[in-house]
């Protein structure tokens, strides 16, 4: 897949990564679109703190569900449904997701 990714601040760099396979209970998609925000023009240039070297912008995204893992009771959408979602990864169990900063969660999945 190909992905813009943070080198460093103010330097993005367009890459192919591996594809990765959805484990039980995920669904992978297939991204058609995605915005640029402030928060990411602030996290180019390292000045909001909200980004890091290293990682994959682009957070305001929709697309199509293309592979879906293993079934189970929270995954339901079939192939091709146009989603969008909330890119954060949390636990929901440690101090920072219990305060409400799921974005600040150590968990990396
Ligand atoms: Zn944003
Ligand atoms: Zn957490």
């Amino acid at each position: 897949m190909r992905a813009l990714v943070l080198q460093d601040f103010g330097d993005l760099v367009l890459t192919e990564l591996p594809e990765r396979l959805p484990r039980a209970g995920e669904v992978r998609v297939r991204v058609v679109a995605t915005g640029i925000c402030g928060s990411d023009l602030h996290g180019y240039t390292g000045e909001n703190g909200r980004r890091s070297p290293g990682q994959i912008m682009g957070h305001e995204m929709y697309g199509l569900i293309d592979a879906v893992g293993d079934r189970g009771t929270e995954v339901s959408l079939p192939l091709g449904t146009t989603v969008t979602m909330n890119p954060v990864v949390a636990c929901g169990a440690c101090a920072s997701c219990a305060r409400g900063w799921q974005q600040r969660c150590g968990a990396k999945q």
